[in-house]
This record gives structure tokens, sequence and C-alpha cells, in this order.
């Protein structure tokens, strides 16, 4: 009889804010390899808050989870057993797998990480697709110059952390808005940022009109709503916004009506770009080089927090939206032997 394990199955579609009764922890067997497979053991599980989008029923540029299947994100695995001649036993590999201990994944689904250049969850995070859209939606898109002012939302998460240490590299002043005290210290004793803004405590248009006596050149935007409204009249001439989210309304029931902004960026001729990381993913080699050359030359700090247990997962998700994290939010299911 085969051995069983646990799984996360997304049950319900949420209404607003998900709740653990959208969610279903099951039992299953663990499935054998065919020619061309590795069984993988699941080592960390990546929440991120593009997965609640997914759990719409709705068109997106990724497509929605179905109705009882097993959610999944990023996962750094090691290999158990391999029928590939490309990986190998205890192999540390990376792929979109499900929310469960072990996975069979065909071996053009996964990929080796190297731990020796970072640990291997640095490739959920600076290493990874949060690291990545970090690059190139401010570099791409943002195209700071030295001396500008860069202003980034959500700047104490996974993305926002690597997007102010990278307009720093280039010479630019950097102004972090995030939802806590102690990110704000985070961001300037930590991190390097000129300023920071907690979004909870401070009014943000009056704190942005204070750190930014040259008006703003970049922002980067991570979360929509009103802290986005508070920096559109402060755009300078030929300004950038790489548009990478907007979590604040990603739990709307409703949606999202704020002032508009076609005036400001006509008065100010300003480029507004959405993009999402995969429109990159040609480029994912250089990004990674790139990224991983600042790490290993100290320009560049990463934070993680790590949840503890896979029974775990669903709060840490949660979590995201609560602001619990600093850095890279991910799950610890085992330890990599
Ligand atoms: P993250 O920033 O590590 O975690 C989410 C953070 O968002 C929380 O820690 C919280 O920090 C903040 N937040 C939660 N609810 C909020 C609200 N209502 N208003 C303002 N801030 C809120 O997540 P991430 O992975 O780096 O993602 C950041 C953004 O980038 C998200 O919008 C995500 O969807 C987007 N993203 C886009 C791409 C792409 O390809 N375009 C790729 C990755 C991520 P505070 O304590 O500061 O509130």
């Amino acid at each position: 009889m085969s051995r069983l394990q646990q799984q996360i199955k997304l049950i319900k579609r949420p209404v607003g804010l998900p709740t653990n009764e959208d969610f279903e922890f099951i039992e299953a067997p663990i499935e054998e390899p065919s020619e061309g497979e590795v069984l993988v053991r699941t080592v960390y599980i990546s929440v991120d808050p593009y997965l609640r989008g997914r759990m719409n029923d709705v068109k997106s540029y990724i497509p929605p989870f179905k109705l009882n299947s097993v959610i999944t994100s990023g996962v750094i695995a090691q290999v158990v057993e391999s029928k590939s001649p490309k990986f190998e036993k205890n192999d540390i590999v990376i792929g979109s797998l499900g929310w469960q201990h072990y996975s069979v994944a065909k071996e053009s689904e996964i990929r080796k990480v190297d731990a020796n250049i970072a640990p291997a969850s640095a490739y959920l995070s600076v290493l990874g697709m949060t690291g990545l859209t970090a690059y190139f939606g401010l570099l791409d898109i943002g195209q700071p110059k030295e001396g500008e002012t860069v202003v980034v939302s959500g700047a104490a998460g996974a993305v926002g952390s690597i997007v102010g240490q990278i307009a720093k590299i280039k010479g630019a002043n950097v102004i972090g808005i995030a939802g806590s005290d102690e990110k704000v210290k985070y961001l300037i004793e930590e991190l390097g940022f000129d300023a920071a803004i907690n979004y909870k405590t401070e009014n943000v248009k009056m704190a942005l009109n204070k750190a930014c006596p040259n008006g703003i050149d970049v922002y980067f935007e991570n979360v929509g709503g009103e802290i986005a409204d508070a920096v559109f009249p402060l755009l300078n001439k030929f300004a950038r916004i790489p548009v990478c989210g907007a979590i604040s309304a990603y739990n709307s029931e409703s949606i999202d009506i704020g002032p508009r902004v076609q005036s400001y960026l006509i008065k100010t001729s300003s480029l507004m770009k959405g993009f999402t990381v995969g429109d990159y993913g040609s480029r994912f080699q250089e990004g990674t080089e790139v990224l991983a050359g600042w790490l290993q030359e100290g320009k560049l700090k990463y934070e993680e927090t790590v949840t503890e247990g896979f029974d775990q997962t669903i709060d840490a998700f949660l979590d995201l939206f609560e602001g619990r994290n600093i850095g890279k939010a991910v799950v610890k299911v085992s330890e990599i032997e």
C-alpha cells in the first residue's frame, strides 16, 4: 500500500479576506515517479499575495486555481527518487509545485538550484521570482537615475525591499512606505533607505511632502489604494510608475475606485506601466546573475520570515494581508538532508 501524505486544497472561492474554511487539509497517497519524472520532498513553500488572485474565478495573466485541487506555488524541494538522467537523489530543485509534503514532477517542471551561491530559500526570494520582479520592474520601467527620488510601497516586503536597495545601488534617494515602526527602522537602519513612512500611523501625503522635497521621479507600486493616491500629486515631469501589485485591493469585495490618475499623468508626461515578472522570462538568467553578484558583493541584503511547519501554511499566507512578514514569507516544511 502506498504511503500517505497531507495536501492543501482550495475548497471554496474566498469572499473578501480568505479564511481557514476556504481550504482543506486532506490525506492522499504519495505518487510513484514514472520515466522522466522525479519524486521530491517539499522543503520550503513560497506564500505570495498573487495567489489570492488565483483563488477567484476570473480571467487573469495566470489561470485560477480549480476548486478541490491542490494549491501550487514556488517550492524548493529535495529529490527523493529520480527516474530522470537530469536529476540525482538529494539534488535541491525549484518548481511550481503543490502544497503537499511530496510531489512527482516532470523533469521539465523543475530545475536545480546552487546552494553554494546562497541558501536554498533565497531562490524563492532575492534570487527568485520576487527578486527578479524588483530587478526588471525597477530597471526596465522605473529606470532610476543618480540623484532622482524613488518611492516604493510595500517597501519592507519581498519585492519592495529589493527594489529600494537596487534604487540605492543606482544612486537614487529612496523613500519606503510600510506598515509598522519596526519595518521603518529596518528600512533605514538595515537597508540604507533615506527615509521611510509608517502608513498606519502617519499622514502619508504630509510625510511624502517632507521626505520628497524635490518631488518623485519613480513610484514603484506594490499596494495601490490611498497610498498611491498620496503619491500622484508629487510626481515630477517624466516620472515612471512600474505597477507591480495592488495588494490593498486584493480582498476588496467591490471595485476599487479612487481619485482618477489621468490628469496627473498628462500634466507630468509620466509613464505608468503594469507588468508581470513573466514578461521578462527570456532575461531571467541575466537578472539572476546580476542579483547574485550584488548579493556576493554585499550590496544587497535580504530578509525572510520563515514559518515553521506545513500545518501553518494557510496562516503564513493570510499573514501577508496583515503585514506580519518582513522580506520574503516562506514556510519551512522539512530539512535539507
Ligand atoms: P510582500 O510585500 O512580501 O507581502 C505583502 C505586504 O503587503 C505585507 O507584508 C504588508 O506590509 C503589505 N500589505 C498587506 N495589505 C496591505 C494593504 N491593505 N495596504 C498596504 N499594504 C498592505 O509581498 P511581495 O511578494 O513582495 O509582493 C508585493 C506586491 O508585488 C504584491 O502586490 C504582489 O502581488 C506584487 N507582485 C507582483 C509581481 C509581478 O510579476 N507583477 C510579482 C511578485 C509580486 P505592510 O506591513 O507594509 O502593510
